[in-house]
């Protein structure tokens, strides 16, 4: 029995031990390097006190570090203080080879355990009124550093970890509502701890405060396939009965099509202006609707670990969207869309139309076997809550088809033989326009 449970524990470590994942160190200056680790357990407390309008953060993350060097990690705000295995630190921001930013413990440290606590304060997407405070954790996959960086302490996309926050509001009796895709317990009035699960990485979380009462809401559960009743929430200021019907009919299709429901819930809020994608959530329009569910199964149950894995998702949805429709040769365009710098963060807008035909050219290819739906199928079975890039895609489907895709692959996804442009890469897609911090603070 002793043995079994250590082998468990031992095969759960190795599950989410993700480092083979992560990008190359960072050469910081000729003496330090920045190096990529491995987050094991953290946890935040959040204290929003609606006197002194302020929403403090303390966190404590344990972390494993299997190269010595400077630690790397993100948050966008500066921390208000920071401390490495108790002694104070501070930490600094640098490029990510000139793609992104990241932030790194001045301090260079040996392989092994390590403890940080960092305390910041969020300022995004925060609204006081006199008696109630309304917070979001909206996140984005176009542009860079809008995962839950941009409010609490993480790892870059590659790393999952187990993660726990409790909330709390302090100064007022006005009863608050939190929606968040986690195991929430209510401890007391405005004060929740919630757990998340450990397949969750930085762009895993939804996360919304607010007054209770404010938006309508209704609650149902859902049957699954496999037998679990699974909460339904859905709120918003537009139709409940409409968004309900609508989420349980579309769960039952993509149930049909690649199996289970892969998260613990599903919580929709129909706050209207395209949406976003979270573990078993979503903020959408009633016409996104579909598309974000698709991505409960296709961006947050198969997930991607870096940006340029990133098309694959946009382009099974966008491909779902388009009634699953087959594409000859003819129609492809060269794109980079997986050829970008390995330390990308963000998805190339060309999935939603190139991205898509290439899957729909693939489904065409190889319909006489079987379509790319049963494909894509044993493909989420596999690699759920599993990160992966697109050679691991593209190898999968070499084997499940027992082909070779190199030249598709080098010529339509890698950029290897020139990119056909189109100003059309650069426009909107319909499910996800780009919103202005400005409309993101109005959703709240
Ligand atoms: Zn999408």
């Amino acid at each position: 029995m002793k043995l079994l449970t250590l082998a468990m524990m031992l095969l759960s470590s190795a599950v989410m031990a993700n480092l083979h994942q992560a990008p190359p160190s960072l050469n910081l200056n000729r003496n330090a390097k920045g190096i990529f680790v491995d987050f094991k357990k953290v946890k935040s407390v959040i204290t929003y006190d609606i006197n002194k309008r302020s929403a403090k953060v303390v966190t404590s993350i344990e972390f494993e570090q299997t190269e010595a060097g400077m630690p790397v990690f993100d948050l966008v705000p500066t921390p208000t203080s920071l401390s490495i295995n108790g002694a104070g630190a501070t930490s600094e921001s640098t490029s990510l080879s000139g793609v992104s930013t990241v932030r790194f413990v001045k301090k260079a440290l040996q392989p092994g355990t390590h403890n940080l606590v960092i305390l910041n304060e969020i300022s995004k997407n925060l609204s006081w009124n006199s008696n109630y405070v309304k917070s979001a954790f909206w996140m984005s996959d176009l542009s860079d550093r809008r995962y839950l960086e941009q409010y609490l302490p993480t790892n870059l996309e590659f790393d999952q970890y187990k993660n726990d926050i409790e909330v709390k509001i302090v100064g007022t009796e006005v009863e608050h509502v939190l929606y968040t895709n986690g195991e929430t317990k209510l401890l007391e009035k405005n004060n929740w701890s919630v757990s998340y699960p450990e397949g969750y990485t930085a762009s895993s979380l939804f996360y919304h405060l607010t007054k209770k009462g404010l938006i309508p809401e209704e609650k149902k559960t859902f049957t699954s396939i496999d037998g679990r009743q699974i909460p339904v929430t859905v709120y918003t200021s537009g139709s409940t009965s409409k968004f309900m019907k609508s989420s349980l009919k579309i769960m039952a299709e993509l149930e049909r099509d690649y199996g289970p429901w892969p998260h613990a819930q599903l919580i929709v809020y129909g706050a209207g202006s395209g949406g976003m994608e979270y573990c078993g959530a979503t903020i959408t329009s009633s016409s996104a609707l579909g598309h974000e569910l698709t991505h409960s199964y296709f961006a947050r149950g198969v997930m991607p670990a870096h940006g340029n894995a990133g098309w694959v998702d946009e382009a099974v949805a966008s491909w779902r969207d388009a009634g699953y429709p087959s594409y000859s040769e003819w129609r492809l365009s060269r794109t980079q869309m997986a050829g970008h710098s390995i330390y990308r963060r963000t998805t190339d807008r060309a999935a939603y139309s190139k991205g898509m035909r290439f899957i729909g050219f693939l489904h065409e290819k190889f319909k006489s076997q079987d379509s790319f739906k049963v494909f894509l199928k044993n493909f989420f079975e596999t690699r759920k809550f599993k990160p992966f890039k697109t050679p691991e895609f593209q190898k999968a489907i070499e084997d499940f088809y027992n082909t070779s895709l190199t030249g598709e692959f080098d010529k339509y996804i890698y950029g290897k033989k020139g990119i056909d442009e189109s100003p059309k890469d650069l426009t909107e897609n319909e499910y996800h326009p780009h919103l202005t911090d400005k409309q993101l603070f109005d959703l709240l």
